[in-house]
């Protein structure tokens, strides 16, 4: 089903790109930047996620003998140093996710590049590390996010959503190594209900929705593509979830021929692969449209008569 599967390290069958996007409570002061201050409880909620579960995913991962990906907004590592120190000391990558959360679809060039700066900026001072990888929050990825992210010298990113294998972005300024994503492997949908947030999903068990990303991982096993997920540590980091964590890699490395990597591991291996020749990604150009289509002009019915 899955066209031209990349060749994966010693013979896996598919590799397994765990992801977790610490926003803490930036969601929060961007959701409300009036009036964040005065909404404790949704800000506790928030804090969990650097405070309790980030340590705790940590220390799941070194029982587990695997490394994962932390994408962190710029503001929140300014916030949270701790955590940072314990992904890098975890030996986990630690990638861009914004500096506020901000939406880079819904920001000039200018404005997107300064925003992207300050966040990569503030990682590389708090984690020692310059990101090489990137996810947009929200997903907003932009028209201009690939030539931003490859000048600024990122490699890969987890934003779009357009293959199960992982393949070439590319724009007039620059190229990325996308690692694919897919909402069915998001913890929002399953899990996150809260008023201030102005998401009210009906909260899914850990059973089902794990069910919901297994079943994923078992399409991918068959036919040779790359899960990547996206959970937040606030959200899956708490008790029940993590437990669910734990049961999902514990399933798969029983499984086995699995590849656990981090985003940038992949990223790596892709382009070792292009430089020896063995392997010819397929190459998606961006922006895909400019402006609004001609058939949709206010006119275009009245000229076409
Ligand atoms: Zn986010």
């Amino acid at each position: 089903m899955i066209k031209n599967p990349v060749p994966w390290p010693n013979g896996a069958r598919c590799a397994v790109v765990f992801t977790w996007d610490m926003d803490a409570d930036a969601i929060l002061h961007l959701a409300h930047p009036n009036d964040a201050d005065t909404r404790l409880s949704t800000n506790s909620m928030l804090r969990y996620g650097p405070q309790i579960g980030v340590p705790r995913i940590v220390e799941l991962c070194k029982d587990m003998g695997v490394k994962h990906t932390f994408f962190v907004p710029g503001w929140c590592a300014e916030q949270y140093p701790d955590a940072v120190e314990l992904m890098v000391k975890g030996g986990h990558e630690v990638a861009l996710h914004g500096y506020l959360h901000e939406y880079p679809s819904e920001m000039t060039r200018e404005q997107e590049e300064f925003w992207t700066r300050k966040g990569a900026d503030a990682i590389a001072k708090v984690s020692g590390l310059y990101p090489r990888g990137y996810r947009a929050p929200w997903y907003k990825y932009s028209r201009h996010s690939t030539d931003i992210l490859s000048g600024l010298g990122f490699v890969w990113d987890t934003s779009l959503m357009g293959d199960d294998n992982p393949y070439i972005v590319r724009s007039a300024g620059g190229e990325l190594v996308e690692l694919p994503s897919r909402w069915q492997l998001d913890d929002w949908p399953q899990f996150v209900h809260n008023h201030d947030l102005d998401f009210m999903m009906p909260i899914a068990s850990p059973q089902y929705a794990m069910d919901v990303y297994m079943a994923e991982f078992e399409a991918m096993w068959e036919y040779g593509g790359v899960w990547v997920n996206c959970f937040h540590p606030f959200c899956s980091g708490q008790v029940a979830r993590l437990m669910m964590v734990r049961k999902m890699m514990e399933t798969m490395q029983r499984k086995g021929d699995v590849w656990f990597a981090t985003g940038e591991e992949v990223a790596a291996h892709l382009r070792q692969l292009m430089s020896e020749g063995k392997y010819d990604p397929r190459v998606d150009h961006v922006p895909y449209y400019t402006g609004r289509l001609p058939e949709l002009a206010e006119d275009y019915f009245i000229r076409s008569r």
